[in-house]
């Protein structure tokens, strides 16, 4: 059965019966990916989010899956060389979401620069090699002033030294998700969203056991029963941990918000996805990206203890974002008014994760002296000469200087957590979007060991390297022409050239079945024929249950077409109400709270419009 509202009834009434294998609390990216490879791997799988799937820090990201060259700026090779690699299995997996996007990075002579044109060079020709596009079409170049000038006018050209242009790839990371839970729903998971988990169940053994959760569409609390139960609440890991009364559990998360400011491309015309340094001597850095007819920019790095489900913009977010914006783009002197919509997210960071540093935050830039010996390692790597783990133990015995201090939220590890509890709840926390797939190997590797050392039941894992999410079954080598192909059929249905190929995009391979809806469905009033299967679809086969999960997550019409939003609002809110056959009242709350959720993602409050 599709995944529906009514899939959702007939999983409830399994999750209330049957004893699972693995219960994953969470469904962002990282519950997500776990549920693939659990329920691939055969194992009975139920997965509960309490609000829409991705609701949480996997809809709130910079939207990229980025190599990391940043990281270079410390020469982490390793890091750099695991998360390269990474993203081209997950292209692999999911070739109609990442895409590749060559990222422009303008240098500045000024204090605190994280590169010099030549440091630069070097960076992006490790990368490079490590990303294994040395010699293609996306191997990396750089800019003169006057060329970056040329591409990018907007840009400062006071104290310009140039440019390098590498490859980076963007991505979409709500429907990664959706994607995910998809391929495990189809595959028999168990996937419910607006489901919250208020206890931990334990057997006789005082091991968890399973959980006591609420139904958030019913108000109906039930018990599921679990072998192993698996916490991947990313921020809100430490609530799950403190919920279960078998443990004394030390906080571990230390969560830092991150906001993303969104104007019209005419207010800020980037050509391509842009990163620079803040320019504050605060050795932080920006992005800033054009997406559809948008350019946003981001992000912060604040610590947060406020409400987890609702982060919002501060107006000193806001001031912080536009001082540096305005900074490197003097003529577009962008205000609070024109920001047209913005999103906060929260980072689950690990407070102590020195060993498995991800990003580079803890490591301290190389002193001048070590340097030369480090660009002859990496001139011999380059040449094949020496492999990366040389380069490595090169790095390994630099000496550092010492300029981050441990206070900085930016200098907090971006790296994962693995822990298992003494009442055998499993907590896996942390990493990056990109990371998602290894973080779920590696939970999947400690739930299949306790299902075979307890309970006596084996399982193998699949290869998830080459396990497709849903829509992913494109060949990864020939995305663009597969997507056309796609694309196409939409056409011969009646959408428009444009119309079509978003929409091949979007669903890739499950792209017919939404053009096939054009043939079934009625176009509603106030929707293009687009909007309208693509609405359909999603609450056909996409558990879209809200309007918001529909104008947020299944699609992005509230982040990156806020000029056309307001007409769509009422049909859309019209159209789920007859589908899932709304009261008055019922239609009438999920207006209250798509406005709200408008109202701050439009900054009315700060605005000064606020009760407009
Ligand atoms: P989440 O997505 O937060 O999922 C946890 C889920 O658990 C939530 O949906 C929540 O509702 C649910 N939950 C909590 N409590 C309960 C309960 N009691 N019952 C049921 N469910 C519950 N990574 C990249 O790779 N590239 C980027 O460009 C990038 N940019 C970022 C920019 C920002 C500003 C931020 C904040 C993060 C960024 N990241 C990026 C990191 C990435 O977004 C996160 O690492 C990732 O999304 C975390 O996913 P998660 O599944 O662990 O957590």
């Amino acid at each position: 059965m599709v995944f529906s509202i009514e899939r959702r009834k007939q999983d409830i009434k399994a999750l209330k019966e049957e004893t699972l294998d693995v219960l994953i609390i969470g469904g962002g990216i990282t519950g997500a990916g776990t549920a693939l490879q659990a329920s691939a791997s055969g194992l009975k799988t139920g997965l509960v989010e309490m609000q829409d799937f991705a609701e949480g820090t996997s809809s709130r990201s910079t939207k990229l899956v980025h190599g990391g060259l940043r990281y270079l700026k410390n020469f982490d090779v390793e890091v750099v060389a695991d998360t390269v690699q990474e993203r081209a299995v997950v292209q692999g997996i999911a070739p109609h979401i990442p895409k590749a996007d060559p990222m422009i990075l303008p240098i500045y002579d000024e204090p605190g620069s994280t590169f010099s044109m030549f440091s630069l060079k070097v960076a992006m020709d490790l990368y490079d090699q490590l990303a294994n596009v040395t010699g293609t079409k996306y191997a990396n170049y750089t800019l003169t002033k006057e060329e970056v000038l040329k591409r990018v006018p907007q840009l400062k050209s006071d104290g310009l030294l140039g440019a390098g242009v590498y490859l980076d790839y963007r991505n979409n990371d709500a429907r990664l998700v959706i994607e995910n839970i998809k391929r495990a729903a189809a595959d028999g998971g168990h996937m419910v969203s607006r489901m919250k988990v208020v206890g931990i169940l334990h057997d006789e053994n005082n091991k968890a056991s399973g959980a006591t959760v609420e139904d958030l569409l019913t108000g109906e609390t039930f018990d599921i029963k679990a072998r192993v139960v698996l916490n991947s609440t990313g921020p809100w890991s430490d609530t799950i941990r403190q919920m279960d009364d078998k443990l004394d559990a030390v906080p571990q998360m230390r969560p830092t918000k991150g906001v993303h400011l969104v104007v019209d491309r005419e207010k800020l015309h980037v050509p391509q996805p842009t990163y620079f340094d803040t320019g504050k001597n605060d050795g932080r850095m920006v992005f800033v990206i054009p997406r559809e007819e948008k350019t946003y920019f981001g992000t912060t790095d604040t610590d947060y203890t406020g409400d987890f489900a609702h982060p919002t913009v501060t107006q000193e977010d806001v001031d912080y974002l536009l001082e540096v914006v305005n900074n490197r783009y003097p003529s577009a002197d962008i205000k609070l008014d024109d920001i047209e919509s913005s999103w906060a997210g929260l980072r689950p960071l690990i407070s102590s994760n020195g060993g498995s540093d991800y990003n580079g935050g803890n490591s301290k830039p190389i002193k001048d002296e070590s340097f030369d010996k480090v660009i002859s390692t990496i001139e011999q790597f380059q040449k094949g000469e020496v492999d990366r783990y040389t380069v490595e133990d090169v790095l390994k015995n630099i000496e550092t200087g010492n300029s981050e201090s441990e206070d900085n939220p930016s200098a907090v590890s971006r790296g994962s957590a693995l822990d298992i509890d003494e009442d055998g709840l499993i907590t896996v926390a942390g990493g990056k979007l990109t990371d998602y797939r290894k973080m779920a190997i590696g939970a999947m590797k400690a739930v299949i060991e306790v299902l075979k050392n307890d309970f006596n039941v084996t399982y193998e894992l699949i290869d998830s390297a080459n396990y497709p999410v849903s829509g992913g079954e494109i060949n990864p080598q020939e995305v663009d022409e597969e997507t056309d192909k796609l694309a196409q059929l939409g056409v011969e249905k009646g959408l428009s050239e444009s119309e079509a190929t978003y929409l091949a995009h979007l669903y890739g391979s499950n792209a017919p079945k939404v053009f096939a809806l054009i043939e079934e469905v009625e176009q509603i009033e106030g929707l293009t024929l687009a909007d309208t299967v693509s609405l359909r679809y999603a609450m056909d086969e996409e558990m879209a249950l809200a309007p918001a999960d529909f104008l947020i997550r299944r699609t992005n019409h509230m982040l990156f077409m806020r000029d056309t939003l307001d007409g769509i609002i009422e049909p859309v809110i019209a159209e789920m109400a007859r589908y899932y056959g709304w009261t008055d009242e019922a239609k009438a709350a999920h207006t209250v709270k798509l406005n709200t959720a408008i109202a701050e993602s439009d900054l009315k409050k700060l605005k000064g419009d606020g009760n407009r």
